[in-house]
């Protein structure tokens, strides 16, 4: 047989995933590993995919998505992100994963370089090395917040950068990108000529401050991904949509069909009913995640730990260097010994290494104990070491 696809077959497998897949297989394991929320999916949403196929809006639609739903977007990005859209700019994507991969694949040539965080969700790395593209990797360090520093990031430029990827609120830290610092990374890829991925699935999930969007300040190089799946907890739905200028959008669209054709229509419909029903769902979902979020840091405190607090989204990174193992292992051994299933910070770059990632979208006295049990086993590990 003729080999498989370099890229893919190299391509590296998602550590989260390795995690998940292993917990599934245990019985009475507290699940802080998955970053999905543990609330269902408000039910007028659920009832509008039920009416839209039951009354058959059943067949194809439009590779760029429905023009109604388009319409939606368009309003909800300028009223939510403040910047003025057309729903022409606007591609329904099976979720923010899809739309992060066709707008890579209207991007990049193999070979171009692109700026990511580190650590950062590991979906980009795997779709940049899928576009046969070269991920070039910026820290983000705890004693920053999270936040990136403009002049390290400046250093990793070379000709072949093109893109910058940027996450805020952003997983897996937590992290909400100040003002300053948002404008200062696009007036960075000005001097550049960069263009700039906006990861802000998380837009809505901020507990502290403010989420500015850097399409504010630049909205003809800045391509938004944006999704349902965490401000409205419609994970499985996989619906999302991407926000671009006019001819990254028209190619992007033309991409969408050979990719996925189309985004399920009764799916859409959903997405309609999402935005134009009662929004306070997403208030009472980021109140839970705030509240666990404060009962998670006073924990950590209580234990010892250096604590940073996280503004938004709903994860923390939890520093496990005492324990005196790689998070990966750590992990492992947490799940077998403790059933408690963590995210090792090795699956999200080499400086996450020292961290696991906690969600906490999770409920909270499970959260709680899962926390304490963690705590617990460091505490042990570091005495045997
Ligand atoms: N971007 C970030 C930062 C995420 O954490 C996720 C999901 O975990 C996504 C995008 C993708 O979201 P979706 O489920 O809508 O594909």
């Amino acid at each position: 047989m003729k080999p498989l696809a370099r890229t893919a077959a190299h391509m590296p497998g998602s550590g989260i995933r390795e995690i998940v897949h292993l917990a599934l297989t245990m019985p009475d394991v507290i699940r802080l590993e998955v970053g999905e929320p543990n609330f269902p999916t408000p039910i007028h949403i659920v009832e509008a995919a039920y009416q839209a196929a039951n009354a058959g809006f059943t067949k194809y639609g439009p590779s760029g998505g429905l023009q109604t739903l388009r319409e939606l977007l368009a309003g909800r990005v300028s009223r939510v992100n403040g910047y003025p859209v057309t729903a022409a700019q606007v591609n329904i994507s099976v979720g923010g994963v899809q739309g992060i991969l066709a707008a890579l694949s209207a991007l990049l040539d193999p070979g171009d370089e692109v700026l990511i965080p580190d650590p950062a969700w590991p979906n980009y790395e795997m779709a940049i090395l899928l576009r046969e593209a070269v991920p070039v990797h910026y820290p983000l360090y705890i004693e920053h917040g999270f936040v990136p520093q403009t002049e390290h990031i400046e250093s990793l430029i070379t000709p072949r950068t093109k893109l910058m990827i940027i996450n805020s609120p952003s997983n897996p830290t937590g992290a909400v990108f100040p003002r300053e610092t948002i404008e200062s990374l696009v007036a960075l890829a000005q001097r550049h000529d960069l263009y700039l991925l906006s990861d802000e699935v998380y837009d809505e999930l901020v507990f502290e401050g403010e989420h500015v969007s850097p399409a504010l300040y630049d909205a003809e190089r800045t391509i938004g991904i944006y999704a349902f799946s965490k401000n409205y907890a419609m994970t499985g739905w996989r619906v999302g949509y991407v926000v671009a200028n006019e001819e990254v959008s028209r190619v992007i669209t033309k991409i969408q069909e050979p990719m996925i054709s189309c985004v399920a229509s009764p799916i859409q419909k959903a997405a309609e009913a999402a935005l134009t029903g009662p929004q306070d769902c997403i208030g009472e979902m980021r109140d839970s995640y705030r509240e666990r979020r404060d009962a998670v840091v006073e924990l950590l405190k209580e234990e010892g730990y250096y604590v940073y607090t996280p503004a938004g989204a709903f994860y923390i990174m939890v520093d496990i260097s005492d324990a005196g193992v790689d998070s990966r292992q750590f992990a492992l051994n947490l799940l077998e010994q403790c059933r408690v299933a963590v995210a090792p910070g090795t699956a999200f770059g080499k400086l996450g290494d020292h961290f696991v990632r906690i969600s906490l979208a999770t409920e909270k006295g499970l959260l709680l104990e899962g926390l304490r049990r963690l705590c617990e086993f460091v505490k042990s590990e570091a005495k045997r070491r």
